[in-house]
Parts: C-alpha cells; sequence; structure tokens
C-alpha cells in the first residue's frame, strides 16, 4: 500500500504544529492514492513524542531514536533519515519547510536519487499518473508553478501555516521502532546550550496588524500599538508587521517584515494599513484567513485581496476604531 511519509518535529515537549499541517496535507494525498500516512520522529527518548503523534491520526508512527540524535546535528539526522527511507520505503516524503527541511531536505534527495521541490504551497495528486503536483511561487512570487517530475520518493518541502492541521482522532497507530546504525564520527559539533531566540515570530499571531509607507513616520507603529492592544482582548496573540519599505526607511526592525524577503505568515486576521499590495508583500500574507486593508487609494491592489477594506486616511480610521472597540468590550 502506498505510504505518504511525513517527518514529525518536537517543539517545546509537543509536536510542532507544522506536523499537524503535514499530517493534514499528508492524510489527503494517501487518501487519493488509496493509501495511508505516516510519521517519522527523530530524536532521543521519544516515547512520549510517539504517543501524542498517533492521537493525530497516522497509520504509523516511525521511532527513529538513538542517544546521537538527541540534538539536531544535520549529517546524523541526515544519516538517520537515510537509513530509514530505506526501510520504509514511502511513496512520498514531506517535511516542512523550515531550518530542518531546507538543511535535510536537498541532501536526503541526492542521497536516495531522486527530486525534492521546495516550499509548496499546495500538494496533489495527478490521477493519470499518480505523480505528485507541487505547487510553488516562483519567479519572486511573480507567478505559480506546478511541477511534476518522477523519482522515489516522491520528495517536498511544505510552507507552514498553509494546510489546514489534522484533527485529534481515536490513535490506531502502530509504533516502529526503526534500527539504526549510526557512525559516531560525524559528529563534528557539540551543542552546547539550546537558547530561544529572541526574535518577533509573527507566525505565531492570531492577528497580525501590518503598517507601510503610508503611515509616515515612526509614530504610525504606535497608532498601531494602540489597536493591537485593544485587539489583544479579543483575539491573543496580536502582533505587529510591516512592509519592506518600512523596514528600509528604519521604522522597524527586520524581523517584522512580512513578505518574499520577510516572514511568510497566514493568521486568522491581516490589517494591512498603509501598504499597497505589490507581489512581493502578498507572496507573504495572501493566505491569511481574513484580510482587512486601510488604505487612501481605492485603486490600491491591497484591496483586490481584500476580504474588507476602509478608504481613508489610517489617522482618522484607527482612532475610530479604537474608541469603537472600546466601547464594545
Ligand atoms: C526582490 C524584492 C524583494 C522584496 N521583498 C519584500 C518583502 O518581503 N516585503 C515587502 O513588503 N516588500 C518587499 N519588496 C518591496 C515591494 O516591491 C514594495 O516596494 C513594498 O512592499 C512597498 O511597501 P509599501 O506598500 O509600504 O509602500 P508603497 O508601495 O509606497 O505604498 C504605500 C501605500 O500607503 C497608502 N497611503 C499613503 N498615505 C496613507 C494614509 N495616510 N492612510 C492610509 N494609506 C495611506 C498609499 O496609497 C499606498 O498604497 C521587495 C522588492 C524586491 C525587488
Amino acid at each position: 500500500m502506498d505510504e505518504v511519509l511525513v517527518l514529525g518535529e518536537e517543539k517545546d515537549q509537543a509536536l510542532d504544529p507544522t506536523t499537524l499541517e503535514l499530517l493534514g496535507i499528508g492524510n489527503k494525498l494517501a487518501n487519493d492514492l488509496g493509501g495511508q500516512v505516516s510519521v517519522a520522529l527523530l530524536g532521543d527518548d521519544i516515547s512520549d513524542l510517539a504517543e501524542k503523534a498517533a492521537a493525530f491520526g497516522p497509520a504509523r508512527v516511525y521511532k527513529i531514536e538513538h542517544p546521537l540524535l538527541k540534538n539536531f546535528i544535520p549529517d546524523l539526522w541526515l544519516s538517520a533519515l537515510d537509513q530509514a527511507c530505506r526501510q520504509i520505503n514511502p511513496k512520498i516524503f514531506l517535511m516542512a519547510h523550515d531550518h530542518k527541511g531546507m538543511e535535510l531536505g536537498p541532501r536526503l534527495a541526492y542521497r536516495l536519487e531522486t527530486k525534492l521541490t521546495t516550499d509548496c504551497i499546495d500538494l496533489s495528486i495527478d490521477p493519470s499518473t499518480q505523480l505528485m503536483l507541487r505547487t510553488k511561487p516562483v519567479s519572486g512570487g511573480n507567478a505559480i508553478s506546478v511541477l511534476k517530475c518522477a523519482g522515489d520518493p516522491q520528495m517536498a518541502t511544505v510552507r507552514p501555516k498553509v494546510f489546514e492541521a489534522a484533527q485529534e482522532v481515536q490513535p490506531q497507530a502502530e509504533v516502529i521502532d526503526i534500527a539504526l546504525d549510526l557512525d559516531e564520527s560525524l559528529v563534528k559539533v557539540e551543542s552546547i546550550e539550546v537558547v530561544k531566540e529572541d526574535v518577533v515570530s509573527l507566525d505565531k499571531a492570531n492577528v497580525v496588524i501590518s503598517g507601510g509607507a503610508g503611515l509616515g513616520d515612526e509614530e504610525g507603529f504606535e497608532v498601531l500599538e494602540d489597536l493591537a492592544n485593544v485587539l489583544s482582548k479579543w483575539f491573543g496573540n496580536v502582533m505587529i508587521g510591516c512592509s519592506r519599505v518600512a523596514v528600509d526607511k528604519g521604522w522597524m526592525s527586520s524581523d517584522h517584515q512580512v513578505g518574499l524577503t520577510g516572514s511568510m505568515i497566514s493568521p486568522d486576521i491581516y490589517v494591512a494599513v498603509g501598504i499597497s499590495g505589490a507581489i512581493q508583500h502578498l507572496v507573504g500574507m495572501i493566505h491569511s484567513k481574513k484580510i482587512i486593508a486601510i488604505n487612501t487609494d481605492r485603486d490600491c491592489n491591497m484591496f483586490k485581496v481584500a476580504d474588507y477594506g476602509v478608504v481613508d486616511d489610517y489617522e482618522d480610521v484607527i482612532p475610530a476604531l479604537i474608541k469603537k472597540l472600546e466601547e464594545a468590550s
């Protein structure tokens, strides 16, 4: 039976949300193939994680367990995945398009003598060939390509926050240990301490309010902060994003930038304030569930993708909106 394998990742002793998204799309592909989805977990002492993964509906959870896999050392993880893929022989293998997927994906594809498509935003099965159709933005986000290539396994890295996450079900997964032969001499770095990143993680926000050149100056972002404070009473995690122009002008740091050369996000609500909607910006937020635009130019591109729009000066609109929200709370 055709098997769709996804690489599971751990975060704060739980499954990383991207793993649930991989299981979601993996399950859909498996259904179209008449096969099953499975998850591979790497690490040391990962029985608890395997149990958590089993709750999200895979047919099998492969434990690729070894003391040397405790920390992410790419050469070792690559060797382990190479061995696991040869034993499992999946039809499709999916990874998140994050630092692990980007490091391991191309090297693993080379070892397995197959082809990888990175940063996919849609995946489906071609009914006539049973090959995976891989959709990804190309030409700096100006075009979308759909690629089909032979190769075994069919491999892709998948952009986070694009696919629906798998839901919890009655666990029925078989847990299988993968035997490994790891070469200790591959350890060329020592992990001393895992340091938490002190950067803005826009992809964790439920609501992102972004400002662009239309704010006029740095102070414009204080108005957005006021709106964020009020909205956080309803929506929890509300963060401030921006366009590249706002970064170039020195109004915001680059970790707030949304777009092709910034963060790719899909929050529940995206509010674009004084942002024209250049393609390089749109590609980073187009998958937001609801888009609200505030702009003085009714013909700007952002209104073409927005669910709701206000044609007016943000300096009038946002204080009025804050007042209404405060009255309602
Ligand atoms: C290789 C490459 C990569 C890039 N990567 C990115 C990226 O990752 N992210 C990104 O954002 N850009 C990126 N860019 C830049 C992108 O092409 C645009 O230049 C940029 O997104 C425009 O930013 P903006 O919308 O803030 O500014 P503008 O295009 O100048 O738009 C300002 C908008 O504000 C409106 N406005 C003016 N005054 C007000 C007011 N008082 N109230 C309300 N609205 C008002 C205007 O009508 C206008 O629509 C990239 C470009 C290149 C070439």
